[in-house]
């Protein structure tokens, strides 16, 4: 082929220079490797039944900080599994009624009403801001892990029902004070109603952009423990799986959410890509999950990483041993390297489901190696 000289390159030299672009683009579209194949819930639930958790492919466990012992830490070190402590972080019931200051206050001026199960504690509470910092503190002092899993990290609001529970939170004196002080914004003088009132008619994108900001110190603060009481763990974190525009927004309207702050600190997303508890298809985890890896731009910035979390559990209605294979290999889709189930005693009460989780294990294991 006769070479021509254009702007001093030879098309032979643009030829290979489109060749080595075109499999730059290639490797940085292909799916990563699946490197976690993970539960969730304890492996009592396989141990007890004489079930060893690497005879089903799975290298991860994911695990309740209240429910790790010594025990548990030991053997999953011995079948030579990564240890993950799922740490509750805003979700406080029992916390609010011993210290109701801690209490989260709607635009009403009224302390809120559990949203289903869940309660969210105020997170700007200075006692309880400390109660949980020295809770993380004290568990990675006692036990040896893999990382951290913060779970419940948003204002008060319940996303994982079918009818989700958005309310606008938290007017407390404490929320009205620091929005003030960091914002700038002067508050009139008036009840909390009052007070709530105007801010959501004047300034409410100044309100919702530090809600987002009060969430992410909460992921930087637990960050800044890790690092300094387990430098190489990893901090994930459980999170609301809609997309930006769903239920109006709400995942940064109310949940206060924002991927843009988080992806400083986190270094693992786990979607709760729960299709049969939201009422979705088994499809939509795919979906789901290869939307989210464009929003989190994994191949530009070379990280986070994505670990889904599926159902497996029959609650509120029966998962199918099919249907749980749908969601075990949508949870892998798009840039996602990882996955686990809600939850290990779901897979291991039913046959049908351990048999599959042991399949697709095995042979994300086969190809790996
Ligand atoms: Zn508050």
């Amino acid at each position: 082929m006769k070479n021509y000289d254009i702007y001093g390159f030879k098309t032979s030299n643009l030829l290979v220079l489109a060749f080595a672009f075109f499999f730059l683009d290639c490797q940085q579209n292909k799916a990563p490797k699946v490197e976690i194949r993970g539960i969730y819930g304890n492996p009592t639930a396989f141990w007890d039944r004489g079930i060893n958790l690497k005879d089903l492919g799975v290298n991860a466990v994911f695990v309740h900080s209240g429910a790790i012992n010594q025990k548990m830490t030991g053997r999953a070190k011995d079948e030579g599994l990564k240890i993950f402590a799922e740490f509750a972080t805003l979700n406080g019931k029992n916390y609010v009624e011993e210290h109701p200051e801690a209490w989260a206050i709607n635009n009403k001026g009224e302390r809120v009403e559990a949203a289903t199960w869940f309660m969210g504690v105020c997170p700007t509470e200075p006692g309880f801001r400390e109660y949980r910092f020295t809770q993380l503190r004290n568990l990675l002092q006692e036990f040896e892990l893999d990382g951290v899993w913060l779970d419940y990290v948003h204002w008060h609001a319940q996303f994982e029902d079918p009818a989700p529970v958005l309310p606008e939170t938290c007017f407390c004196d404490n929320c009205l004070t620091k929005f003030s002080t960091d914002t700038r914004i002067q508050l009139p003088k008036g009840t909390t109603q009052e007070k709530a009132q105007w801010i959501l008619s004047n300034n409410d994108s100044s309100w919702r952009d530090w809600r987002c900001k009060v969430i992410f110190e909460w992921a930087n603060e637990m960050k800044s423990i890790l690092k300094e009481e387990m430098p190489d763990a990893l901090l994930g974190l459980y999170h609301c799986p809609w997309k930006d525009d769903e239920y109006n927004s709400a995942s940064r309207r109310i949940l206060g959410l924002d991927y843009d702050l988080l992806v400083e600190v986190i270094d693992v997303f786990s979607p709760m890509v729960y299709h049969g508890r939201m009422e979705r298809s088994p499809e939509w985890v795919g979906d789901n999950i290869k939307w989210f890896s464009d929003r989190l731009d994994i191949q530009k910035n070379n990280g986070p990483k994505i670990w889904s979390i599926v159902q497996a559990s029959n609650h509120p209605n029966v998962i199918s041993s099919d249907e749980f294979e749908t969601v075990l290999r949508g949870g892998l889709s798009g840039k996602a390297s990882g996955v686990m189930m809600f939850t290990s005693y779901a897979v291991a009460e039913d046959k049908g489901k351990t048999e599959i989780m042991r399949k697709v294990y095995t042979s994300l294991r086969e190809q790996s190696e």
